[in-house]
């Protein structure tokens, strides 16, 4: 008996509209999602040019009879759900019944499927949307797709694709993400010359963390499991008269919500959020509500600017969550959001807070005036800095408790960031006022100032807590970040001597062997040869690990990894096709990164003259490689306006 039917089309237009078929990934993300929903235990994955040329997923799930497997590619067939009323509660992770029409009509596709308990499984052939075959055949149970060719009847959507690198490390984390939320299944993932994951079932979720990422990354992690009942259900009340029907039906029980998972130590900060990968009864999602949760969890123990790692699994009954708001599926909205966001928030929050007290502590300095209606006169109220001023910026420093300070300078002192220095001049930005009485200044802005020059002329004084050195010249108080400042000027360096060819290098005591993903292992074939062009010496090493001989001058051998790791990071979640000119500017600012001094660091006099001299020959001493401020100054006449002089 055929389990596939065609959804009435009163339901079929409750359904949220949309392509899903966007790139190889959406593709196997569909297939995938598929065989998990057909019960398999055991999925692998093969794919070619990034899955632009092959993309076949076998499973040895329920399978389907010959009139479902023909089914199947019509609109809205789908066995998952029935009616309107299903929506409120899918429990599977597909239910749109259109993912394999949808495929079916840009590739060349090829459906080989035996339901368990069939005499023989029945193969069918789909051209651009036709179908070219159907026959009878002796199959194993389960099933397999196989796609080849996607978008060769759309030209258009083709052009689109981004490099086979990059669609393939877009499939290897969305394969490994899947892998981690079902260790008792077998996932295995290859591509033509490398077999990038293949994960045999494991007992627990760590195991699988410590399969597919290695002993190091799980170090990194701390386990987190909550459960909390909920008070009521999220869905809203049956119409009056459907509640005259039911009066006799037990009212459901309101169930409970249940996360598990991972989040990383503190110590561990990415540069963005795409580490962070949240499952919500088995489909990954994206969502800003668990994203502020976790925003929240790490307030003070994390700075603003990074982002920790996290591997979350939340569960909850399905008529918690709404998940028929994007047709592919990647959003959802939770019925109690308040009750959900505050769960996610608290125990996250309570597994950091079990660990030994925390390494970080964030330092922001809000690089714009503390604002106040009252200020001197004259003063510029802040909203004008918005936009372009950085707000802050964070320093680590180990061993020390956490706490935020905010670093105030009192009395309306403008403290310019680098950003600033060009807004503060722009004829265009107008000062507000605010406080009713105090007139717009009257004179000028002061005159531009070339800030090499400046620089140049800068006598340094000390250091604050050993991070950030204080100078002074004749236009004012300056206040350099010693870290960024030495970034600034050996990412200038570094690509100078790349583009000489003679990157300074130094060779390691021993090989270092890192253990890298699947994903970074996509890239890596993309970036080897640019690494070894700037002070590298790094070769593949057996499945999943690279050995790196040789690293560039000034990169401690105990950085190496972690920068490479960074480095491979960046560029599995670039979504622009990669230019030699972005890998190598990337690479530098990654050294340069690495290699500079580090906050927390006493400079001796001599030290801080040569740091300041260097960054002023830069060509761009204004920011750091990463955007971040360099300097900090107050004007000769900020100081005169703070002590009423002017
Ligand atoms: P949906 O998953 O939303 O139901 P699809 O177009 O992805 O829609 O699939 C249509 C139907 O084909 C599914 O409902 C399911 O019954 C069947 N099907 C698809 N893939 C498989 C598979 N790997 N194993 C068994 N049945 C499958
Ligand atoms: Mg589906």
């Amino acid at each position: 008996m055929g389990r596939i039917h065609v959804l009435s089309e009163a339901v079929a237009n409750k359904i949220a509209a949309g392509e899903v078929v966007e790139r190889p990934a959406s593709v196997v993300k569909e297939l995938l999602e598929n065989s998990l929903d057909a019960g398999s235990t055991r999925i692998k994955v093969q794919v070619e040019a990034g899955g632009k040329k092959l993309i076949q997923i076998s499973d040895n799930g329920c399978g389907m009879v010959r009139d479902d497997a023909l089914l199947a590619f019509e609109r809205h067939a789908t066995s998952k759900i029935k009616n309107a009323e299903d929506l409120l509660s899918v429990a599977t992770l597909g239910f749109r019944g259109e993912a394999l029409p949808s495929i079916g009509s840009v590739s060349r596709l090829r459906l080989e499927t035996r339901a368990s308990g069939e005499p023989s499984g029945t193969i069918v052939e789909i051209n651009g949307g036709k179908i070219l075959k159907v026959e009878e055949a002796g199959l194993p149970d389960g099933t397999s797709l196989t796609v080849r060719d996607l978008f060769f009847n759309t030209p258009a959507r083709k052009k689109f694709l981004k490099s086979e690198a990059t669609e393939l490390s877009h499939i290897a984390s969305l394969v490994t993400h899947y892998a981690l939320a079902h260790p008792d299944k077998h996932f295995e993932l290859h591509s033509a010359t490398n077999s990038l994951l293949v994960a045999p079932p494991v007992a627990s979720h760590s195991e699988r963390v410590y399969q597919v990422f290695g002993r190091e990354v799980l170090d990194q992690l701390i386990s987190i499991a909550a459960v909390q009942p909920l008070q009521h259900v999220g869905l809203p009340q049956p119409p009056p008269w459907r509640r005259q029907e039911e009066k006799d039906v037990v009212p459901s029980e309101p169930g409970e919500l249940r996360v598990h998972g991972f989040v990383s130590k503190p110590e561990i900060q990415k540069l963005n959020r795409n580490s962070i990968y949240v499952f919500v009864n088995g489909r990954l999602i994206r969502d800003r509500l668990i994203q502020h949760a976790l925003t929240e969890a790490y307030r003070n123990i994390i700075p603003p600017t990074v982002y920790p790692v996290v591997l979350l699994f939340l569960e909850m009954p399905s008529g918690e969550v709404d998940v028929n708001v994007h047709p592919s599926k990647t959003e959802v909205r939770f019925r109690q959001q308040t009750v959900t966001h505050d769960f996610v928030r608290e125990a996250v929050r309570a597994a950091l807070m079990k660990t030994r007290p925390v390494p970080q502590f964030a330092v922001e300095i809000g690089a714009r005036p503390t604002a106040s209606p009252s200020l001197t006169p004259g003063s510029r109220p802040s909203s004008v800095w918005n936009s372009a001023v950085p707000q802050e910026f964070s320093l680590q420093a180990p061993a020390v408790p956490p706490s935020t300070e905010r670093f105030q300078f009192a009395g309306g002192i403008r403290v310019e960031g680098n950003a600033a220095l060009a807004l503060a001049r722009a004829p265009s930005v107008e000062f507000l006022t605010n406080d009713g009485c105090t007139p717009p200044p009257a004179e000028e802005p002061e005159a531009p100032s070339e800030l090499a020059p400046a620089l140049g002329s800068l006598r340094p004084l000390g250091q604050i807590r050993e991070s950030f050195i204080l100078a002074v010249n004749h236009e004012g108080l300056w206040i350099i970040d010693q870290h960024v400042a030495h970034e600034r000027v050996l990412f200038e360096k570094v690509l100078k001597q790349r583009a000489a060819q003679q990157v300074e290098s130094q060779r390691l005591l021993m090989p270092l062997v890192i253990e890298i993903t699947p994903a970074q292992q996509a890239v890596f074939a993309d970036i080897s040869d640019e690494l070894n062009r700037n002070g590298f010496e790094v070769e593949p090493f057996g499945t999943r690990s690279i050995a790196v001989k040789v690293a560039p001058a000034g990169v401690e051998a105990v950085q190496v990894e972690s920068m490479l790791h960074e480095l491979l990071d960046q560029f599995v979640r670039e979504e622009q096709e990669l230019n030699l000119e972005k890998i190598r500017t990337r690479i530098a600012a990654s050294i340069a990164c690495h290699a500079a001094i580090k906050v927390n660091m006493p400079l001796e006099q001599n030290k801080m003259e040569w740091l300041l001299a260097e960054l002023a020959k830069t060509e761009c001493p204004m920011s750091c490689p990463h955007g971040r401020p360099v300097v900090l100054r107050y004007s000769m006449k900020d100081i005169q306006r703070a002590f009423k002089r002017i």
